[in-house]
This record gives structure tokens, C-alpha cells and sequence, in this order.
């Protein structure tokens, strides 16, 4: 299989996104990004709990941490978009939270925080863009919700 090569000779690219691993969530976070972000080139590693990986890093040569790392020094990036999302295994499910939504929200987005503060020491300056994944519509479909 041959596939052109886009990218040609470019080295930078916008941003770094860091998502969960899991299969439910990446190509709608894609989406997100590039739709409503407006962000069309990016590193897009993934870990299971996005900001859980990056909170329970011990220094920056830690893997999660050098997922931002690399695309901060090689490519450039000038973006750094963090995405939890409902339901995460890597945080014991929804079933932690016992039904409640916004309990689950909330947890999510104060790990969101921690991990924004926790980059912002090694990676000062750049923009950092929080989002949640949430399950809406009895989980018909997935609203992704900008943390400040
Ligand atoms: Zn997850």
C-alpha cells in the first residue's frame, strides 16, 4: 500500500493533543479539534486518562510528559489541548461517581486543572486548552465541553 506523503518536508505542526486511549472517544476528539478548534495539523498521542497520565507523571522524562515534550521541542507546537472524557476506565468508569453526571464533571475537570498547571511548569507559555468529553442525550452522543 502506497499513500502519498502530505507532509513533505514539513517539520511543525499547531498543536499537541493529548486524548484517552480509548477506541470510544478519539476519532469524535479529532473532530472536535478540527472542527470546532480550528487546529487541522497535530501530534496526537494517546494515554489512558489523558490528565491522569500527565498528574501522576513524577518529572519530564516521564512518557505522558514527553508526549507534550516532543511536540513542544521538535514540531513546535505552540497548542497543548488535554481531552478527559466521560466514563473512563483508566478512572474506574462512571459507575465511581454512582450517576452523578456533574460529580463526574467536575472530578474531570479539576484533574483537567491539575494536569494544565503540572505542563505549565515544564512547557511555560503556551496555550493550553482543557476539554471534556461528555456523554449527552441518554449517550446518544458525545459533547465536548471547553474547561476554563
Ligand atoms: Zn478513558
Amino acid at each position: 500500500m502506497k499513500i502519498p506523503f502530505k507532509y513533505k518536508n514539513q517539520h511543525s505542526c499547531e498543536a499537541v493533543v493529548l486524548a484517552c486511549i480509548d477506541f470510544r472517544f478519539w476519532k469524535e476528539t479529532m473532530r472536535f479539534v478540527e472542527e470546532e478548534l480550528g487546529i487541522k495539523t497535530y501530534d496526537f498521542p494517546k494515554m489512558p486518562g489523558a490528565a491522569k497520565a500527565i498528574n501522576e507523571c513524577q518529572n519530564e522524562v516521564d512518557v505522558a510528559m514527553k508526549c507534550i515534550g516532543v511536540p513542544c521541542d521538535l514540531h513546535h507546537v505552540e497548542k497543548i489541548v488535554i481531552v478527559n472524557h466521560a466514563d473512563c476506565g483508566a478512572y474506574g468508569g462512571s459507575s465511581q461517581f454512582k450517576g452523578d453526571l456533574e460529580a463526574e464533571q467536575k472530578f474531570h475537570e479539576s484533574e483537567l486543572q491539575k494536569a494544565k498547571e503540572k505542563i505549565l511548569k515544564y512547557y511555560p507559555g503556551k496555550e493550553i486548552i482543557l476539554a471534556y468529553a461528555k456523554l449527552v442525550d441518554e449517550g446518544e452522543n458525545v459533547e465536548f465541553i471547553k474547561v476554563d
